[in-house]
């Protein structure tokens, strides 16, 4: 792109006395703002004509990846296809144009959506109570570990202050029990990648609070001991946390209800599709067995007869004004409803059959320290011919060059070279070939060109990026790059 033309900031292209906009006439007169209203000197902005304005957003916007532009293999958050219809029914007068504080009556069939929404999800994941009040994972977690907490202090059991976290977790489980105010034990993990159940037994008394899980966890294996886990667990009088951000493999394979998990969260913007990635909007919510019901915060979606209300009584813990991300729910129930009782069992299957397809079709290629079949997403440390020097970084920089999104890198913390490569349900056996056939690609150059690969990469608008140098010096105003360009010289 030429950046002559069209600038890297909308602050480049200005010229003093352009402007992007034609109001009419003012026939109201002048108001003049109170003075403790007014800047004390005008704001700097950029003075562009619309044409401008247009082509500058409309490039930078085409230098975007998403979903609807290619594949993106991101494993462990999940970046699902979000189906057209999904933001079709989100834009629906009667829910785009709803106020917070309407009246329940005016708003009956939202808040019927809403209570469908509640129900839907304790059949999936057989649970009692949904609340969809949090606004993402970690917000969920946290709801959860309010809950777990509040029902400890219900029976007066004020000792059990801490939660066990497996080493596996992802990195928000300690972080919310952290934030909760409850202490944090890790659970080492076999080499085989799953909980250790003797590490575990060492650590089970009445200080312990609960014991998070993530399943599949973090390096896509499916947690086998779990029903022994709940069983020691629930005998030392703690509860079981399920961490569902990712429930795509589960779904139509088993329910955490049944596995013995007290409390979870799922997240709707992995799990059901919905559009989601630097920092939002998400929904986290959070579910609850029998017994729990009463700790879940409020507002409350209720069904009254034939009437929908809306229980704000007070239970003690409350994580948002209103009832969280609607347009998010909304999202995530037409993709349910659109997949329906039939279709949703298959997304589970599906997600398995296409990351083990993946798995198996590189192995020859690149390390794959775990075996065995995966669930949605699986691991690989980096590529199998150590000697390149081409790292999981280079692998990643260089895919961009073919158009790909890269995979999720250096995480799990468990290998030096993590790849965590998730295909999700969605893609044909069209791009998931393609991009196999890229990946070998990749491994033949490290092997051939290194060079190619190591100072990839080279067709995009922005190249390898100084990681160190952004980290310790980051720029991160229009002004300071002035300043900054000018230091330089
Ligand atoms: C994404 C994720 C989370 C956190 O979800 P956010 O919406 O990003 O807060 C928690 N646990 C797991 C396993 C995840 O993949």
């Amino acid at each position: 792109m030429n950046n002559k033309l069209y600038g890297n900031l909308i602050f480049e292209l200005s010229h003093e006395g352009r402007k992007g906009y034609s109001l009419p006439e003012n026939t109201f007169g002048n108001y003049e703002l109170p003075l403790c209203a007014r800047r004390k000197t005008d704001a700097e902005l950029p003075q562009c004509d619309e044409l401008t304005v247009v082509r500058h957003y409309t490039n930078h916007s085409e230098n975007n990846f998403g979903v609807n532009n290619g594949f993106y293999p991101l494993g462990s958050c999940t970046m699902k296809y979000n189906p057209i219809v999904n933001e079709e029914t989100a834009a629906m007068p009667g829910f785009a144009a709803l106020h917070p504080l309407q009246p329940a009556e005016t708003c009956q069939g939202a808040l019927e959506a809403y209570y469908n929404m509640q129900k839907a999800l304790s059949d999936i994941t057989g649970l009692s109570e949904f609340t969809l009040n949090p606004f993402a994972g970690a917000h969920g977690e946290l709801t959860g570990l309010m809950i777990i907490r509040a029902y400890h202090q219900h029976n007066e059991d004020h000792k059990r202050t801490k939660v066990l976290v497996p080493d596996s977790a992802h990195g928000t489980n300690p972080a919310s029990a952290a934030v909760c105010g409850l202490e944090v034990v890790e659970v080492k993990s076999t080499p085989d990648g799953l909980v250790d159940v003797d590490d575990l037994k060492t650590h089970l008394d009445d200080t312990i609070a609960a014991m998070m899980m993530t399943n599949p966890n973090t390096l896509g294996l499916f947690e086998s001991d779990i029903p022994e886990i709940a069983r020691l667990v629930h005998e030392c009088g703690a509860l079981m946390y399920y961490d569902g951000a990712n429930l795509n493999p589960m779904l139509g394979a088993c329910r955490p209800g049944d596995m013995g998990f007290d409390v979870m969260h799922i997240n709707l913007h992995k799990t059901f599709s919905t559009p989601h990635g630097g920092g939002g909007p998400g929904s986290g919510p959070v579910g609850v067995g029998k017994g729990l019901e009463q700790f879940l915060p409020r507002p409350r979606v209720v069904k009254d007869g034939s009437e929908y209300k809306m229980d704000t009584e007070y239970a003690g813990i409350s994580v948002g004004e209103f009832l969280g991300n609607f347009a998010t729910m909304l999202r995530a129930y037409t993709y349910i409803l659109s997949l329906g009782k039939e279709n949703l069992p298959m997304v589970g299957p599906l997600a398995t059959l296409n990351a083990n397809y993946i798995k198996e079709s590189l192995k020859d290629a690149y390390e794959l320290p775990i075996t065995g079949v995966c669930k949605h997403e699986f691991v690989f440390n980096g590529l199998k011919d150590k000697s390149t020097g081409v790292t999981t970084m280079d692998v990643a920089k260089r895919l961009l060059d073919y158009g790909y999104h890269a995979p999720t890198i250096y995480f799990p913390l468990l290998f030096h070279e993590a790849m965590m490569i998730e295909p999700t349900e969605n893609e044909s056996i069209d791009t998931l070939d393609c991009f196999i056939d890229v990946m070998h690609r990749i491994a033949r150059e490290a092997a051939e060109t290194p060079d190619i690969v190591k100072t990839a990469p080279h067709n995009t608008p922005i190249g390898r990026v100084d990681d160190v140098l952004a980290a310790k010096h980051p720029i991160l105003t229009y002004k300071q790059m002035i300043s900054d360009t000018q230091d330089n010289g």
